[in-house]
């Protein structure tokens, strides 16, 4: 039992010939032809792809974990309520939470997750007065007892602003805590300018961010440009700051929608600079596209989604997470990569054959490389690996939502397959 795993007739592209994976101490070891029989020639554990595509392992490079399946506590009167009342709302539960609640209802979706092809998750988790540093500790606890099965990167979210005082304290402990029970805490800290006033405001919330972040050598995610409202334009900004400080190839900005509803010009102009800050955009197109502007005059109220097609053109390294899952912000999902890069491909109009193999780096290898992870179905990479359902990329987006085995460390961790009882014509 030379390897630890063996996917036999696995094809790495469309056409493609199969070939063998073998698998060791978590690393992909040979690509190729692994003749049967003999003990250096086996595997502890040999699986059949049956000629389909295997491919790297989904990355969720954006989700919200301690929000996640809020709907299941929430009565049917507390549907449908304005952005302030949700607030509202949002303050009521997290006054209420508890860590077994809360580890609950985020391992539920992070075992959803898994089923569906995640190997690797970014999740923001809230820091504010409300809930303190609660939700971090819960978080925390899950990211150890999930250790094998999909890594956890957290990020401190401030949900309520960083200019109210004992903000920048909360957010400096979650990052480097005293109290043990946070382990090691959270990996990189997040941002939300739209929710302070003013522009000038706005400015000072990035300006803190940055201090926080340079003071703790962490790395960034703000979340920016939430609506198409091209008021609400803070990326320039964000990017001219990322290079006065230094701070190149560290910062990712999450939604970019009012990059869609600004001129052409100042697109280009703004993606250039984005490029030189070396910024990721993350992009959520199921929680992007709901998003309601009533109160908003003078434009159409529904939201929109950033440029994809131009950002990846222009050589921008664009990821996707699921962003909120059944909870006050995002009432649907099921934490499903393919349904995710089903909406982005409808929504952008990417269908062509480079698309789809973009869509794909797009949930998978480009949120690795955002997470320092080392993926791709190469010899000598990390054995994150999706056998999938279908022989060819688009395949794997517009068939069925299952993963016949997800391998995580070349070990497989879920499998699952397609049961229909009867089918009558
Ligand atoms: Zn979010």
């Amino acid at each position: 039992m030379f390897y630890d795993l063996i996917i036999r007739n696995a094809r790495l592209e469309d056409g493609d010939m199969p070939v063998d994976i073998g698998m060791k101490d978590g690393n992909i070891l040979v690509i190729g032809t692994i003749a049967s029989g003999g003990p250096e020639h086996s595997g502890q554990t040999e699986i059949d792809a049956g000629n389909k595509l295997v491919i790297p392992g989904f990355v969720n490079s954006h989700t919200h974990l301690d929000k996640a399946d809020l709907l299941s506590r929430m009565r049917p009167d507390q549907f449908g309520g304005t952005l302030d009342e949700n607030r509202r709302l949002i303050r009521e539960f997290k006054e209420n939470y508890t860590i077994p609640g809360m580890k609950e209802r985020a391992g539920n979706v992070v075992r959803e997750m898994v089923r569906q092809g995640t190997t690797a998750i970014r999740t923001q988790v809230d820091i504010d007065l409300t809930a303190k540093l609660l939700p971090l500790t819960a978080i925390c606890e899950l990211k150890e007892e999930y250790d094998g099965i999909v890594d956890m990167e957290i990020c401190a979210f401030p949900q309520e602003g960083v200019l109210k005082p004992g903000t920048r304290e909360l957010l400096e402990e979650a990052l480097t805590p005293t109290d043990h029970r946070l382990k090691g805490g959270a990996d990189l800290l997040g941002g939300l300018p739209l929710v302070e006033k003013t522009g000038e405001e706005q400015k000072r919330h990035i300006n803190i961010l940055f201090e926080i972040a340079k003071k703790h050598d962490r790395g960034l995610e703000v979340q920016i440009d939430e609506s198409n409202d091209p008021e609400d334009f803070m990326l320039p900004y964000l990017a001219q700051k990322t290079i006065e400080e230094g701070y190149e190839g560290r910062v990712s900005a999450t939604h970019c929608i009012s990059l869609s509803k600004v001129c052409d010009e100042t697109a280009r102009e703004t993606i250039e600079k984005v490029k030189e800050a070396g910024i990721n955009i993350i992009v959520t197109p199921s929680c992007n596209l709901i998003t309601n502007f009533p109160d908003r005059q003078g434009f159409r109220p529904y939201n929109s989604i950033t440029r994809v097609k131009d950002l990846v053109e222009n050589g921008i390294n664009v990821a996707m997470g699921t962003d909120n899952i059944r909870d006050i912000f995002y009432p649907l999902g099921n934490g499903s990569m393919i349904r995710e890069m089903h909406v982005l491909a409808t929504t952008t109009r990417m269908s062509g054959i480079e698309d789809i193999a973009h869509l794909l780096s797009i949930a998978s290898l480009n949120g690795a490389r955002i997470m320092g992870l080392d993926y791709g179905v190469v010899i000598g990479r990390r054995a994150d690996l999706l056998v999938t359902n279908s022989a060819t990329k688009r395949g794997v987006i517009s068939g069925q939502e299952i993963i016949p085995y997800v391998v995580k460390n070349g070990r497989v961790v879920s499998q699952s397959q397609l049961t229909v009882e009867s089918l009558h014509a």
